[in-house]
């Protein structure tokens, strides 16, 4: 929908930027939150190339409480309401469970979980002031459900992530703001190309998939920007399997 405002969490690069991609080609005003000020700034101007209205680079690290206020309010000063929240901000330390510390694990926890939290809360309140309602939509993953001895942390937190949606799927609506997930599959990013790069991996995954490819973050970012539209009004507390048939399917 044009002139929506839009904040995405993590959006200098990856799915967030392909998300970014997807609302600026219909004339939204995004706000890239990210940890590196520089790269997020950058991200918006690409995005304004794209055809967003005016886009805006905010540094935020999502486990820091005060700077994710200060980005809400920031986003308020200069666009004067948030329509959508995007929590797309997270980690993968790939660390096989027995090795793994607790400091890794808080880490994971606090990056992809803890963080959606505070970005959640604090954007829903300012939503609710405003009483025009709002969408937020959480990035969770397939490690929702399925994991590995590598993503014990990253399984625990994007499984909390789900739940962290359905709870406030079910506080918010009252309020007119939704919440849903959009949980990718095998996506080619920064995070993930090391992985993909190897043709050997790559063309394994592509045998897996019903789909026969892996994903972009442009997949992803079609489905968050459905579930931003007017069509999905009524579509809360659900996750949204972008995986080209993933995990429908057992071989
Ligand atoms: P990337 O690592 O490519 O991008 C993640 C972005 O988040 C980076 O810009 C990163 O900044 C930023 N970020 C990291 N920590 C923080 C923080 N504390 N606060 C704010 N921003 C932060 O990852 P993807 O694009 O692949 O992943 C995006 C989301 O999609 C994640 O939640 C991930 O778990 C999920 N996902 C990805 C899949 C895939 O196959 N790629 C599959 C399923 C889910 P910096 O680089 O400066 O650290």
């Amino acid at each position: 929908m044009p002139n929506q405002v839009v904040i995405i969490t993590g959006g200098s690069r990856g799915i967030g930027y392909g998300i970014g991609k997807c609302f600026a080609e219909r004339g939204a005003s995004l706000v890239i939150a990210d940890v590196d000020l520089g790269a997020a700034e950058k991200a918006a101007a690409g995005l304004d190339g794209l055809g967003a209205v005016d886009s805006m680079g905010v540094l935020c690290d999502v486990t820091n409480r005060e700077q994710v206020g200060a980005m809400v309010d920031k986003t308020l000063e200069v666009f004067g309401r948030i329509d959508v929240l995007v929590n797309n901000a997270g980690i993968c330390p790939f660390v096989d469970f027995l090795e793994m510390t607790p400091e890794v694990w808080q880490r994971t926890i606090d990056v992809n979980l803890t963080g959606a939290f505070h970005c959640t809360q604090l954007a829903a309140r300012k939503m609710i002031e405003r009483g025009e309602g709002g969408r937020v939509v959480f990035i969770t993953s397939l490690a929702e459900n399925v994991s590995n001895e590598n993503q014990v942390d990253y399984g625990a937190s994007k499984a909390g992530l789900r739940m962290l949606m359905v709870g406030a799927s079910i506080k918010l609506a009252r309020y007119g703001i939704t919440c849903n997930a959009v949980a990718p599959g095998m996506i080619v990013t920064p995070m993930t190309e090391h992985h993909w790069s190897v043709p050997e991996n790559a063309a394994q995954a592509r045998e897996r998939i019903p789909c026969s490819r892996l994903g972009t973050p442009e997949d992803i970012g079609k489905a968050v920007v459905f579930l931003a539209s007017p069509e999905a009004e009524y579509v809360n507390g659900i996750t949204l399997r972008v995986d080209g048939g993933h995990q429908a399917c057992c071989r």
